[in-house]
């Protein structure tokens, strides 16, 4: 009987996007509510690496591997560790042999977003809340009234999800680290200092308890995030001053005392886009008892620090495993619950990696560091070996 039931998923970020398209090629229609206005409101930020069990297995069994071949960068994946002195400590430029292939943020929200059909996303819906009903079905509020009732209701909106007041009390707290954000463009014709620091894939610089990650997204575009550890009460002065971009240059500078010009600029090469993104989680094992007619997948049930690269890949995994357990048992309750079950296990270790990977901001970190990514090369010596 699930034909005739109803599923409104809030938020069309990678998660609800990919329960959408799975729920869509096994005959469920859903309805996505976005409060972007369009698919282009805002940039969707840098570059993702896929990974095979999750974010990539949610993409094939949607049917959209041809599709993420087409854009995917493969030769993407290289990884360089420097010190904060610019002392190179690590490389590997195996790229193509890993099985981690990047593709820009906004390319894997288009791909989504054109395998559905357009009248099951309604843009510039701001879910504010969601009403359960009398007969056990769900009512979506938005602030000028009902969006539309539904037996289904599945949370895909995010860290600051409206709809996780339903099964949880818990609400993110800040980790403590702060991201500052920065954009280059062009960095290869307007910024070869740059680009020869960084000619493929990524680097991290380990700085004690300061740190960087500079990736590249396609097109010579780069995303550089300088990371602090902050008190509450810094976080609330500002770091620095991103409504001016002079200012917040020359403030980023004098808060790394030390550091090698050659990284710093990174700081000089950047565009006015500059960003502060404090770094917010739930409780690791956040879990809930179920609750018939709503859930969660992704941030909303799971936001963890972004060290691992898991959030995507878990939210995108999340949205496979609901499709298709919806689409296997027509007893929706039973199904959910079993999707619960197990993402709360495997979001409880990511969690759990993603926690200890803020150690990369620690006064030992790079030998830590250093050790990660050798058993990352023995594993690429291993794949290439086969
Ligand atoms: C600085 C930073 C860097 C990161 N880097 C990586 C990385 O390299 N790799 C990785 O895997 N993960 C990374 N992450 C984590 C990753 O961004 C998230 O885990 C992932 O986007 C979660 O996907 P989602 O679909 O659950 O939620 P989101 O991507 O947050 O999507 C939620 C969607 O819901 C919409 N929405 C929100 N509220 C409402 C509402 N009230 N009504 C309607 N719509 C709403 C939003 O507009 C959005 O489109 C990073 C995070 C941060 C902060």
């Amino acid at each position: 009987m699930h034909m005739t039931k109803t599923v409104g998923i809030i938020g069309g970020g990678p998660g609800g996007l990919t329960l959408a398209r799975i729920l869509a090629t096994r005959g469920i229609a859903a309805t996505v509510f976005e409060l972007d206005e369009h698919p282009l409101a805002r940039p969707q930020g840098g570059s993702l690496d896929l990974h095979a069990d999750s974010g990539l297995r949610a993409l094939r069994e949607a049917g959209l591997e041809a599709e993420f071949k087409a854009v995917a960068r493969y030769d993407d994946q290289g990884d360089a560790i420097y010190d904060a002195q610019g002392t190179l400590h690590f490389q590997h430029n195996e790229a193509s042999a890993g099985d981690r292939p990047e593709i820009d943020r906004t390319q894997l929200r288009s791909l989504l977003l054109e395998s559905l059909s357009a009248e099951r996303i309604r843009w510039g819906s701001k879910v504010s809340a969601v009403e359960p009903l009398p007969d056990g079905r769900y009512r979506v509020v938005g602030p000028a009234g009902s969006l539309g009732e539904f037996d289904l209701v599945v949370g895909a909106d995010g860290a600051w999800s409206k709809v996780r007041p339903l099964v949880s009390s818990a609400t993110p707290a800040f980790t403590g680290v702060l991201f500052i954000e920065l954009q280059i463009d062009d960095v290869d014709t307007r910024h070869p200092e740059v680009a020869k620091l960084l000619p493929r894939g990524k680097i991290s610089v380990v700085g004690g308890n300061q740190g960087l990650i500079a990736q590249r997204s396609s097109h010579g575009h780069v995303r550089a995030y300088f990371m602090f550890r902050v008190s509450e009460a810094q976080l609330q002065q500002g770091l620095v001053d991103t409504s001016s971009p002079a200012r917040a240059r020359e403030q980023l500078k004098a808060l790394l005392p030390g550091w090698a010009p050659s990284l710093l600029a990174f700081i000089d090469a950047c565009n006015d886009s500059i960003a502060a993104r404090p770094i917010v989680a739930l409780p690791v094992g956040h879990r809930w008892t179920h609750r018939p007619g709503v859930t969660l997948l992704g941030d909303a049930a799971h936001v963890m620090p972004p060290f691992g690269g898991e959030g995507v890949n878990m939210a995108m995994l999340d949205g496979l495993e609901l499709g298709l357990a919806l689409a296997a048992d027509s007893d929706w309750s039973q199904a959910v619950k079993g999707y619960e079950a197990a993402m709360f296990e495997r979001a409880a270790i990511a969690a759990e990696g993603s926690m200890q990977g803020m150690d990369f901001l620690s006064e030992h970190a790079l030998e830590h560091v250093l050790e990660h990514f050798r058993g990352v090369q023995q594993e690429l010596a291993a794949l290439g070996s086969h």
